[in-house]
């Protein structure tokens, strides 16, 4: 017997029809007598239209309201899944973020899960009963509100409760059948990988490919927590039911330690970020001081930099500084920027949010030279122009304009050899 943890994505929910679906893949562990918690997503498109009511309502809104709006649409699906289970004879019951309770930070709207107080739904799973869990939301206990954990955040709350049971395996549940080399919507050729380990996950998905939520990674790689990504959509009776300590079949994707993985190539995938903007300040002063005046206000303002360029200086007086930052936080770089004029010194700023980030990720750089160089040659004879570099031991990034995006990652994936034959 195995406790398994499985979390059920917006498409994998978005009508009755597929509820019933995934109360058949619920129905498959529970028959190989396995203790099942199951995690879900508000319908497909349900949580964006929550997000649009609360814009429409006011631009500049309340972020505990946002959460109390927000969080509902992950209500509606537990109580149907439940209901659904309940139909088939499964006894199953749903549980919301402050039910459980889901304890979080009190950052609403991106808030971070401190602790999952399972006992009771361990002791329900123990006599049989289906804990079905609403994603995405959890309790922010000194004012006890309703807090959510950001968008793509019901992956996080599958590993955490996976985490907090001790179970076998968290396994998530998508549109698609694993994390691929890059992102099959824009990459044809994109193949499955079978496996991939908990850091090139991260970076992965801190990079751009959404197919997990960066922090749910962080926690299952912290807590080696095995993670496997698959498609509800295939036949429920045609997965095997999740057995302790058995082979895996050959489906979805495996996020593991480096160790598990044999066969690797020096690039394991491309990822792509299209959220991000660039700012340039023109003409500051080449001395000594000018970096911590233009990015210790911004740190003040807790707003994230992530690439930064220096220009060469011409006159050996003045430098132009280029930098990037979440999209939508530009307005509010802007603006602390504007506010700090006097103490940095400027001629102007420019900003434009028409690039996107292309990110090539794989441990296997670690022992190869001449990854990034390959990488600029090739957008050089694509005619594609970089805007800004950065690297870690495992990654390199490049900025680039947003019209260049699909042809540099493609181009990218044939490459480094990742096209599928
Ligand atoms: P869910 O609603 O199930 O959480 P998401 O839309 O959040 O699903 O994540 C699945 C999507 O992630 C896929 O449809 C795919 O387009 C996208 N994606 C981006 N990068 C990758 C990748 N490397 N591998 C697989 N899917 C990816
Ligand atoms: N429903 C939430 C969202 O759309 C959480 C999730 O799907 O993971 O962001
Ligand atoms: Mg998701």
């Amino acid at each position: 017997m195995a406790v398994v943890v499985m979390k059920f994505g917006g498409t994998s929910v978005a009508s009755i029809d597929r509820i019933r679906n995934v109360a058949r893949h619920v129905k498959r562990e529970i028959d190989a007598a396995n203790q099942v918690a199951v995690v879900v997503s508000a319908m497909a498109g349900h949580t964006n239209q929550l997000v649009a009511w609360v814009r429409e309502a006011a631009l500049l809104h309340d972020a505990r309201e946002y959460d109390a709006v927000v969080a509902s649409g992950e209500q509606v699906t537990a109580g149907l899944l439940a209901i659904a289970l309940q139909s088939m004879g499964i006894p199953a019951r749903s549980w919301q973020g402050w039910q459980i309770p889901i304890v979080t930070d009190n950052a609403h709207g991106a808030a971070r899960i401190l602790e999952v107080r399972a006992d009771d739904i361990r002791q329900r799973l123990s006599q049989g009963e289906v804990a079905v869990v609403t994603g995405f939301q959890g309790l922010e206990p000194d004012r006890n509100r309703v807090s959510t954990l950001g968008r793509g955040g019901s992956d996080t709350s599958a590993v955490a409760i996976a985490i907090a049971l001790g179970a076998d395996v968290c396994d998530i549940y998508t549109d698609v059948d694993g994390v691929y080399t890059s992102d099959p919507r824009i990459v044809p050729t994109a193949r499955r990988l079978p496996r991939i380990s908990y850091e090139e996950m991260l970076e992965m998905a801190s990079l751009g490919s959404k197919v997990l939520q960066t922090r749910s990674v962080e926690l299952a790689m912290v807590y080696r927590m095995r993670t496997r990504v698959l498609s509800s959509f295939a036949d429920a009776e045609a997965v095997q039911p999740v057995r302790s300590g058995s082979e895996w079949q050959d489906i979805g994707t495996i996020v593991c330690d480096e160790e598990e993985i044999v066969e690797s190539q020096v690039v394991s995938g491309i990822a792509y970020a299209k959220d991000e903007a660039k700012v340039t300040i023109v003409k500051v002063a080449d001395k000594p001081g000018v970096a911590a005046s233009i990015f210790g206000p911004l740190a003040e303002a807790s707003i994230n930099v992530d690439m930064i360029v220096q220009n060469l200086s011409a006159d050996g007086k003045h430098t132009d500084m280029t930098f990037t930052v979440v999209a939508s936080e530009l307005p509010k770089t802007l603006e602390v920027l504007q506010a700090a004029s006097n103490g940095i010194g400027y001629s102007e700023i420019k900003s434009s949010a028409d690039v996107v980030k292309v990110s090539v990720i794989g441990v296997g750089m670690r022992s190869h030279a001449g990854v990034a160089a390959q990488m600029f040659r090739a957008l050089a004879e694509k005619g594609i122009n970089i805007l800004a570099i950065t690297t870690s031991e495992i990654k390199i990034s490049v900025l680039i304009n947003a019209a260049y995006a699909e042809l540099a990652v493609r181009t990218l994936h044939t490459l480094y050899g990742l096209d599928k034959d």
